[in-house]
């Protein structure tokens, strides 16, 4: 055996329905952006919404457009747009449209597609990301009911994104929150019946601890990972599993020092021996090995073993191997960020 990687769909399956048990009544969108966070897309989408999640999120049209050519019809949100992007393929393809000022509601209408646009207006209440800010708010909602009077949209969500930074500061968005989806119901947006729009912001965390903030719609990304939004509980704490393993195989060894074929490049973390970083291990042999050294292409680590040996590097954990977690905090970066690194060059497995 040698270096690859191993997406656990069962584990994304498990997750997924385990959150979506958490957010119903409200309903649950599964954030596959940034390639499903490393792990691969669309088989990663498909799984989701197998087991439970209704839409599906990727951030940028384009892959939106990628999940419909892969043939899934379930609603699809993209919320974050180019100079480029092709609203008028969006449109078309029935892809749900994050909008956040009146000159990009202008640039999806000017689309011209042979459907009215989905909207949702994304109204900013203290990220700071995008999002109109409350004195943009009722321009830009204004100016998208003229649009549905026109039949060029349809305003199809109100939402916002919480910065998780503490409790007190997402109620107090959420506060803001409410307060812009009332000037829009002033403005004429209705707030009741078919018609009314989903109103959504929470993404894990608060969807996981704030029930008020579920609202009709929670967006989850990384605890469906497996990887926990809080400091205070790990991944298996929240009943997660982990969905992404590294698998690697000794090239070299002698003196109780063995050589394994991943380093950097293929998405371990180079910073783990900083001063941050003592204490990183690998399953070799069915026990911890101690990380000497992170090359480029290599993982030295300290053991006694024999060419060909499998080790992982890290996985659900299940087998006594280091988790995704147990890397970020030895490298002091954050799960997300070691899901995303790693390689595209391994082989991939995925496990059903
Ligand atoms: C990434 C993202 C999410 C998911 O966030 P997690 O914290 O990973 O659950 C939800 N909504 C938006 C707008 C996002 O960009």
């Amino acid at each position: 055996m040698t270096a690859r990687l191993t997406i656990h769909l069962d584990a994304i399956r498990h997750n997924v329905a385990t959150l979506a048990a958490i957010a119903a009544p409200s309903r649950t969108l599964f954030a596959v952006k940034a390639g499903a966070y490393g792990l691969g897309m669309v088989p990663v989408a498909r799984a989701g919404l197998a087991a439970g999640a209704e839409w599906l999120g990727t951030l940028e049209v384009p892959a939106a457009l990628e999940l419909r050519e892969a043939g899934i019809r379930a609603p699809l949100f993209a919320w974050l747009h180019g100079e480029h992007t092709d609203f008028r393929a969006a449109i078309e393809a029935e892809v749900d449209l994050g909008v956040s000022s009146q000159a990009e509601l202008r640039r999806v209408a000017a689309a011209r597609a042979a459907l009215p646009a989905r909207v949702h207006l994304k109204v900013d209440t203290g990220l700071h990301r995008n999002g109109a800010n409350p004195a943009d708010w009722p321009g830009l909602v204004a100016e998208a009911l003229e649009l549905v009077d026109a039949g060029a949209l349809r305003i199809v969500g109100l939402w916002s994104h919480l910065a998780d930074a503490s409790p007190e500061a997402d109620a107090a968005a959420l506060a803001e929150f409410h307060a812009a989806v009332a000037v829009a119901g002033a403005l004429g947006v209705p707030l009741e019946g078919p018609d009314r729009p989903l109103l959504h912001l929470a993404a894990s965390s608060a969807g996981i601890r704030e029930p008020e903030a579920r609202l009709d719609l929670v967006r989850f990304g990384i605890a469906a990972y497996g990887v926990s939004p809080f400091d205070d509980v790990d991944g298996p704490g929240l009943g997660m599993r982990g969905t992404l393993s590294l698998h690697a195989a000794v090239i070299e060894a002698r003196d109780g020092i063995a050589v394994l074929d991943v380093g950097s490049a293929d998405g371990v973390p180079p910073s783990v021996l900083g001063p941050s970083g003592l204490g990183a291990e690998v399953l070799l042999g069915g026990s911890r090995a101690r990380v000497l050294a992170v090359g480029i292409d290599t993982l030295t680590v300290e053991a006694d073993a024999a060419p060909g040996d499998a080790a992982i590097v890290y996985g659900p954990g299940e087998l006594g191997e280091p988790t995704v977690e147990d890397w970020a905090a030895w490298s002091a970066s954050i799960g997300d960020e070691i899901l995303a690194r790693a390689s595209t060059r391994l082989p991939r497995e995925y496990l059903d």
